[in-house]
């Protein structure tokens, strides 16, 4: 008898070790306040109480609140305690817990949302002068401690113990087979997956807020570059942030006939900041003259000056992004790096994936051929910088004045809009009675900015949509906006309303979001009863797409990378991050734009301030890109309406296996590959 427990006993500690080891949590089983013999007595006891059918939940459950048990929680006879008296082992007893766990996060979630919208209410809504108190209130995040709240009370423990978490690799393998129900569950099992000190977060908040700074206030005096002859360019008051500024000049350079000398001295702006030879004097101020070519400085007089580089500042504000990020690796035993926050965590794709289908696309020999188009239509050879060509820009080939005229008639007010969206749903081809559901569920409020869309996040409440209407009625600009944002409004209706469990609510990613909103915004001719003329309309469009993921998929493989030497290298200097960052840049350059552009060495894909200032954000644009692509290429046929309302509904399931509900097909760049290919053919 005796013999056999001390068997049992044995049995459970290796058990409950191989079974850590596996949950990657073991990478920090050694920092674990609760002794492992403290866990294994209790997995113990638990499974001498409730049997060995419940084994798999006991050990996760345990093993699960361990990691997160920390001193300030209770001395370990307390943990036990907490477990003996708080796992269910009981199946319906556990089903009406997630009911109504399933309740009290709609609440929270819910009116915290219903909180933060109301207290940035004068901020968000053209309510007239905004007073300091609004920023006050409208700064205030009613809901920042409530994770830690959560731990303190002990309901992140019992979630903890009694929901399972599941890795992206359990979801992607037993996801398939899951039902509706045990996803759900699944998600509960998501709640908590870390516990961040606030210290850390504080740490990083504040980095965030530095590095924001910079980047806002990096600006080039353009009116102050100038050549060899002390010759200006551009107006003198025009002055430009880095990188959005200099590349949309530069875009807007391509309309003029003697625009190559602007875009060839922005280029020079880009790779000074880039290479940190950038004068730390000319940034940001318009007290000297200066010759990007020769990096001459000069005083307004025309005398020249010494003055020293920006002292790799930029790149200082990556390492310390990166050092802030890396600080919290062991608060996600699951995510022990920035790069599988972003990706496992954020995406919900592995970085893998997402670079295999980047790399797929830019390999492809269509970005030769359409180079080859660009260049034609510029009539010269291509430099680096028409990674930003945007002469494929497809113009409906109708007047401003037309669709102005035809917008302010449609709707001279706000409520004039609000009236029609039953309508512009139904042309749409949602039915009549899910088009007044949804209108029924939002309301449109006079924006203070050009558009936003604010969804609920609590059945009762609506989905909010701002919009600009001059006094003389909506203009076209304002009316595509709002189109854009309408259809961020109908995705959070629907995926709020029609999604069978709450706790699938909403989509995957916001680029899911983001993708339905394209697919309304490019309707918006026809909601007024038009059709573009230009006959290239479509083919321009896809060209366009085409060229623009093309670069914004180089840029994001630079971050990828960057990141992945980081975590590698671990450096300690901003010099070598400068010095990872533009070799890195120059070698996806190499790789994939080198060839199609024919000039080597080029680092400009590493100009991007996301770079900097939002880490591993990049990737979500081109992936947002792609879904749209393949979505709208399942659409083709189809009624709008009900196919969206098919797809939407299936709500926060992993990317992969939502894109198979939608279009047949994990993420896949090959539609997109696809449409260039063909709007080739079509320009030829
Ligand atoms: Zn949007």
């Amino acid at each position: 008898m005796f013999k056999y427990q001390v068997c049992i006993l044995l049995i459970l500690s290796v058990s409950l070790g191989v079974f850590l080891e596996g949950q990657q949590t073991l990478a920090h089983k050694q920092n674990t306040y609760i002794p492992s013999k403290v866990q294994t007595q209790v997995v113990q006891d638990l499974l001498a109480k409730y049997g060995q059918g419940q084994q798999d939940r006991i050990f996760k459950g345990v093993a699960q609140v361990s990691v997160f048990w920390k001193k300030q929680d209770g001395k370990p006879e307390e943990f036990s305690q907490f477990c003996m008296e708080n796992f269910i082992a009981d199946p319906a007893e556990l089903n009406r817990t997630f009911q109504k766990l399933s309740r009290y996060q709609e609440i929270l979630g819910g009116l915290y949302n219903k909180m933060g919208l109301e207290l940035q209410w004068n901020l968000q809504v053209d309510t007239g002068a905004i007073d300091k108190i609004d920023y006050l209130y409208g700064a205030y995040d009613p809901s920042a401690h409530l994770t830690e709240d959560l731990y303190q009370n002990k309901i992140a423990f019992f979630i903890l113990l009694n929901f399972s978490y599941f890795s992206l690799q359990e979801k992607v393998e037993l996801g398939p087979n899951w039902t509706r129900e045990q996803w759900a569950y699944a998600r509960i099992g998501d709640l908590f997956d870390s516990r961040v000190p606030a210290n850390l977060i504080q740490k990083y908040s504040k980095q965030l807020v530095e590095t924001d700074t910079y980047i806002s206030e990096y600006n080039i005096y353009m009116g102050n570059l100038v050549d060899e002859a002390k010759k200006t360019y551009f107006p003198s008051d025009l002055s430009l942030i880095s990188h959005w500024g200099l590349r949309d000049e530069l875009k807007a350079q391509y309309a003029l006939a003697d625009g190559l000398v602007r875009q060839q001295m922005i280029y020079q702006v880009m790779q000074r900041i880039i290479h940190q030879t950038i004068p730390k004097a000319v940034i940001n101020s318009d007290a000297l003259l200066w010759n990007p070519v020769t990096n001459q400085v000069f005083q307004k007089d025309g005398t020249e000056i010494q003055t020293p580089a920006e002292p790799y500042t930029r790149y200082n504000h990556i390492l310390a992004m990166y050092q802030a990020l890396k600080k919290m690796d062991s608060s996600y035993p699951y995510y022990p790096s920035a790069i599988k926050r972003a990706f496992d965590l954020d995406m919900e794709i592995p970085v893998e994936e997402v670079a295999g289908v980047f790399e797929e696309f830019l390999a492809s020999p269509t970005g030769k051929k359409v180079g080859e188009l660009i260049s034609k239509r510029l009539g010269r050879s291509l430099q680096p910088f028409d990674i930003w060509y945007d002469g494929f820009k497809p113009r409906s080939g109708i007047s401003q004045e037309i669709l102005d005229q035809k917008v302010s008639a449609k709707y001279a007010t706000i409520a004039d809009f609000e009236k029609d969206v039953p309508n512009i749903l139904t042309q749409l081809g949602f039915s009549q009675k899910t088009a007044e559901h949804i209108a029924t569920k939002l309301t449109v409020d006079p924006a203070r900015g050009a558009g936003h869309a604010a969804g609920a996040e609590m059945r009762g409440f609506k989905a909010h949509l701002r919009t600009r209407v001059p006094k003389h009625g909506m203009d076209y600009k304002g009316f595509n906006i709002a189109m854009h944002e309408l259809g961020h409004n109908v995705e959070q209706v629907m995926t709020l309303y029609d999604v069978d469990q709450y706790m699938l609510h909403g989509v995957p990613t916001t680029a899911f979001t983001e993708a339905w909103a394209f697919v309304f915004q490019a309707r918006d001719l026809e909601i007024l009863g038009m059709k573009p003329e230009n006959p290239d309309y479509k083919a321009l469009k896809a060209l366009d797409s085409f060229w623009s993921t093309r670069e914004i998929m180089g840029v994001a493989l630079v971050d990828i990378k960057l990141w992945q030497w980081m975590y590698k290298h671990r450096p300690q200097k901003p010099e070598q991050v400068a010095e990872a960052a533009t070799r890195i840049a120059i070698e996806v350059w190499n790789k994939y734009y080198a060839d199609v552009f024919g000039i080597a060495d080029s680092p400009i894909l590493a100009i991007y301030s996301h770079m900097v200032a939002y880490p591993l954000y990049l990737s979500a644009y081109p992936v947002g890109h792609i879904i749209e692509f393949q979505l709208e290429k399942q659409m083709e046929g189809k009624v709008i309406g009900q196919e969206m309302e098919r797809i939407y509904t299936y709500g926060r399931i992993i990317p992969q296996l939502w894109m198979k509900h939608a279009v047949g097909s994990p993420l896949s760049a090959q539609p997109m590959l696809e449409a260039a290919q063909e709007a080739l053919t079509k320009m030829r």
